[in-house]
């Protein structure tokens, strides 16, 4: 993102709307300029405010005289007078700050908009997650904190030394460049996005296992991170196996998304494993 100096009034309202505070007004040249290596290229600030289209030369000296009678002359707060904002075309790896920081931007790997995965939501015709298994959701940069690639990395490794499985339907993924070891594009690891989101699927033994060994390395990373847990509810509806390890963990339990049945099964392996469990 790029804010045209010779356009920018320096009004100051495209501070508030970035999300990683990566804009902020020089001292020196007294404009409004972008730290790119914060920028997630989110496009918060041109997308966000109303772009008008106010002469800057008139704007200034507008300003200049209301300071001097010690009066303000400010635009709207959602609005950039100038039209200041000039987005430059990005070109690789930089084009991935925005796939995954600009919800209105689908995924080239899964066409899927913002972080790029369904996760479970579509659990009933997907299957990812099946019967003894457990999906976790590792979302690292939310809210407004943002995350490196190479801090994902030192996760995504940690995880595929415990042998986990990476969802193939996932961003994170394809950009693996060894799945085994979990090792990221060389070519992104210093790209930094406004978040993203690991998928794993274990056993439902391995449950605990899998939180504490995330637990362990977020503490060496400098991002925030949380945990969704996908599993199969008994026909009850109440799942009594995973629910109750994330208790013990010290978790308090908020069911966020369910899934209710309604949906065909479109994914082969997942219809094998219902079939299976019809058997049962
Ligand atoms: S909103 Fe526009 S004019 Fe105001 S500081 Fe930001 S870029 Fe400059
Ligand atoms: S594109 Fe997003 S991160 Fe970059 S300056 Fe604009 S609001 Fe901030």
């Amino acid at each position: 993102m790029k804010i045209n100096p010779n356009k920018c009034v320096a009004c100051g309202n495209c501070t508030y709307v970035c999300p990683m505070g990566a804009i902020y007004i020089d001292p020196v040249v007294k404009r409004a300029t972008v730290n790119s290596t914060e920028c997630v290229e989110c496009y918060a600030c041109f997308n966000g405010l109303s772009q008008e289209h106010l002469n800057p030369t008139i704007v200034r000296s507008m300003r200049k005289v209301f300071q001097w009678m010690r009066l303000r002359f400010d635009p709207e707060p959602d609005v950039c007078p100038t039209a200041a904002f000039e987005p430059d075309p990005l070109s690789w790896p930089r084009v991935v700050r925005r796939a995954f920081s600009d919800p209105r931007v689908p995924h080239e790997s899964t066409g899927v908009e913002g972080r790029g995965t369904e996760e479970v939501k579509t659990n009933d015709i997907s299957g990812r997650v099946k019967v003894g298994e457990v999906g976790f959701t590792i979302e690292f940069g939310r809210p407004g904190v943002g995350v490196w690639f190479r801090d994902m990395q030192k996760m995504c490794w940690a995880l595929a030394k415990a042998g986990v499985s990476f969802e193939k339907k996932n961003p994170v993924t394809s950009l693996m460049s060894d799945i085994a070891t979990g090792t990221l594009r060389e070519d992104i690891l210093n790209e930094k996005v406004l978040s993203a989101i690991v998928e794993i699927m274990v056993p439902v033994e391995r449950t605990e296992e899998i939180v504490r060994l995330v637990w362990a390395v977020e503490k060496e990373i400098e991002t925030v991170v949380a945990i969704g847990v996908g599993t199969r509810c008994g026909e009850d509806g109440e799942d009594t196996v995973v629910g109750p390890v994330l208790e013990r963990l010290g978790y308090n339990l908020q069911r966020a998304k369910t899934n209710i049945g309604l949906g065909r099964i479109t994914n082969r392996s997942a219809e094998q494993n219902y079939a299976e469990m019809a058997r049962k």
